[in-house]
């Protein structure tokens, strides 16, 4: 079978992470979060994640080469090899040419890019009541609390607040995402793979409209 990579893009906040994971189980296919692969290196305290990590606090995107190069390493492992939901990749024109190039060596294809388009204004809404799990799941103090207060629904793990989640920081995430990565917006549209979804509805109804999408 052709391995088929999904590509969600929106702005931090747009919910990227939180319908990759429905998604995900969905179709069967790896969540694949470039953000979360960054947050465990620098767990890790790897060498990759100390170079990413000046990077991530300011809300600088993280050089295109060392990147590309994570990214590809995890694409390139077994469960992996039907495809995946990509969140926070590509980010700018350099790694959507190098997700192609990847693709078409693995034997596949972006299938699509699913967009989430949503108001500024709920972006920094959502991103400040943002908590979220060491695994990746996502929660949020209105929208989407946990059962438990700071505990994950899902693996009981204890939920946190990313230090790049305060205000300033948000502020200057969506100005780049505007600068650095908007444009692949219409970059998917001339390859006749852009999906665009309402992304200001609920949870729940942005999820149907990205199956619908995805057919
Ligand atoms: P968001 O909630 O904004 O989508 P992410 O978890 O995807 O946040 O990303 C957090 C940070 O990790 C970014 O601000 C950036 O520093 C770094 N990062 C994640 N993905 C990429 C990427 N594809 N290219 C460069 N930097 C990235
Ligand atoms: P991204 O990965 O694009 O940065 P997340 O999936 O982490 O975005 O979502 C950001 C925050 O907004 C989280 O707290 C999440 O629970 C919440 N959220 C996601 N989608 C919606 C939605 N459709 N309506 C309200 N809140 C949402």
């Amino acid at each position: 079978m052709t391995a088929r990579y999904y590509i969600m893009l929106g702005a931090p906040g747009a919910g990227k992470g939180t319908q990759a994971k429905q998604i995900s189980e969905e179709l069967g296919l790896p969540h694949i979060s470039s953000g979360d692969l960054f947050r465990h290196h620098l767990g890790e305290g790897t060498e990759l994640g100390v170079l990413a990590k000046k990077f991530m606090d300011s809300g600088e995107l993280v050089p295109d080469d060392v990147t590309i190069g994570m990214v590809q390493e995890r694409l390139e492992q077994d469960d992996c090899s039907e495809g995946a939901i990509l969140d926070g990749f590509p980010r700018t024109p350099a790694q959507a040419e190098a997700i192609e190039l990847l693709a078409d060596q693995l034997g596949g294809k972006v299938a699509k890019a699913l967009y989430l388009d949503v108001n500024k204004a709920l972006l920094v809404e959502r991103l400040s009541g943002r908590w979220v799990c060491p695994d990746g799941h996502v929660y949020h103090t209105v929208y989407h609390p946990p059962k438990k207060p700071g505990i994950c629904d899902i693996d009981g793990l204890e939920l946190y607040q990313r230090d790049d989640d305060k205000k300033e920081t948000v502020e200057h995430r969506i100005t780049v995402y505007l600068e650095q990565t908007a444009p692949l917006i219409a970059y998917y549209r001339e390859r006749g793979t852009l999906a665009t979804v309402d992304g200001d509805q609920d949870i729940e109804q942005v999820q149907q409209s990205l199956l619908q999408e995805i057919g």
